[in-house]
């Protein structure tokens, strides 16, 4: 008898919205280093606040889900033991936070009989926690009773763009997501509950208030379901306009992020319309002076969509200089800068789609490229802004590098 022989494996290459399409546009170079060659960054302060803000939010969901622990949350007694544990994990992942970020980790220092309460206030609150703080009180008491799924995997297949049955790797490719949290909703249900809770939902309210979004559920049926895309960004909003053709357009590329979602997701078997995306820009309700510094630019030279309207805040952002202790902005400026809706049209989502084709078949073709023998510089292109440039741990032996590194010395 003969037994039939193992069919080679077939593998299709996998991309993540996230780790490549992002990581890949703001430079392929560093984007080969860091997640090809799984090199992390070794000052991962951005990925660290953005892993830690998504845990502290997602634990907190669970926990509200558990206890229906009322608003406003008490920092010391309801937040901090989440960011404790929430920091406690990233550390066995490697990733630390910055000092001014968050105060150490309490759980952490087993010889220690240090308590929250042995800690002043100056000391224990600080960014990350203030951010956090915020993030619950202001966005997760409208966010929590909408929410149906959190942190769901969303996975699909598209064709290999530019598919060559002899040097393509595959004809087709993944390409896969986590959505933050998936919102399922019925414009009446929600008024409904709105009363019974005893206020209104702000986040129901920002969607009213918005004619793209009003315009697309007209076209649907009253009392029909339909959902609507949240992701979460540790970052403040990226200007709508992009000065430096180098830097990374994350305005456009974030809105790529929710199209792609949405198709992902409308793939599911259990989806229904996805009508909406919103991302929450968590830095914004409470900005770091770095922060601070990019908005008053931003205002100024009309690189930004919000804002404009509210003078007092404008004033008090153009008469701070760095050195200055933050200003007092209105809790309306922060909440309106934090939120940004992205109404899911099919033909857009089509040209999103397209452009992580587009991504990819860049992506494989460096990698073929190498494979064949090319050297890394010259089968991924480096190209970045100086802000990237600079705080890129390649630098000092990129030739593309932005930033002049001719006074490095090793020590
Ligand atoms: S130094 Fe700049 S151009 Fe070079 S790899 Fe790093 S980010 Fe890219």
């Amino acid at each position: 008898m003969k037994l039939p022989s193992r069919s080679k494996s077939y593998m299709i290459p996998e991309y993540s919205l996230t780790g490549d399409l992002l990581s890949f546009l703001t430079c392929n170079l560093q984007y080969r280093y860091q997640n090809k060659g799984t090199l992390p960054p070794s000052k991962p302060v951005q990925r660290w606040f953005g892993e830690f803000i998504h845990g502290v939010l997602e634990e907190a969901y669970i926990q509200w889900k558990q206890e229906n622990t009322q608003f406003p949350w008490d920092w010391k007694e309801d937040i901090r033991p989440i960011e404790e544990l929430i920091d406690l994990r990233l550390q066995v992942r490697g990733l630390y936070p910055h000092d001014e970020d968050l105060f150490f980790s309490i759980l952490n220092q087993p010889d220690s009989n240090l308590t929250i309460d042995d800690l002043n206030e100056h000391d224990h609150k600080k960014l990350a926690s203030a951010r956090a703080e915020k993030a619950i009180n202001i966005w997760g008491k409208y966010l929590f009773p909408l929410i149906d799924s959190s942190e769901l995997l969303i996975k699909g297949v598209r064709q290999m763009p530019n598919y060559d049955e002899n040097i393509s790797r595959s004809n087709y490719y993944g390409i896969n997501g986590v959505v933050d949290v998936l919102t399922s909703m019925k414009i009446n249900k929600n008024l409904e509950q709105s009363t019974l809770d005893n206020y209104n939902n702000m986040i129901i309210e920002f969607l009213k208030k918005d004619p793209d979004f009003q315009e697309r559920i007209s076209n649907y049926s009253e009392g029909d379901d339909y959902e609507i895309i949240i992701d979460y960004k540790g970052m403040k909003r990226p200007p709508v306009k992009m000065i430096d053709s180098k830097a990374e357009d994350k305005w456009e590329n974030h809105k790529q992020q929710i199209l792609t979602y949405s198709w992902l997701r409308s793939k599911q078997e259990d989806a229904k319309p996805i009508v909406a995306g919103i991302i929450f820009y968590l830095n914004e309700l409470v900005p770091s002076k770095e922060d601070l510094v990019l908005i008053k630019d931003e205002i100024n030279n009309d690189l930004t969509d919000v804002g404009q309207k509210y003078q007092d805040d404008i004033d008090l952002i153009n008469n701070w200089e760095e050195e200055d202790k933050a200003p007092e902005l209105s809790n309306e400026f922060k909440i309106d800068r934090s939120i940004r809706i992205i109404n899911v049209d099919e033909e857009e989502q089509v040209n999103a789609l397209l452009k992580f084709d587009s991504v990819v078949a860049n992506i494989e073709d460096s990698l073929i490229k190498e494979m064949k023998g090319c050297k890394i510089q010259d089968a991924w292109k480096a190209d970045s802004d100086e802000r990237t440039c600079s705080a890129c741990d390649f630098r000092t032996f990129c030739k593309n590098n932005s930033v002049k590194t001719k006074d490095f010395k090793i020590p």
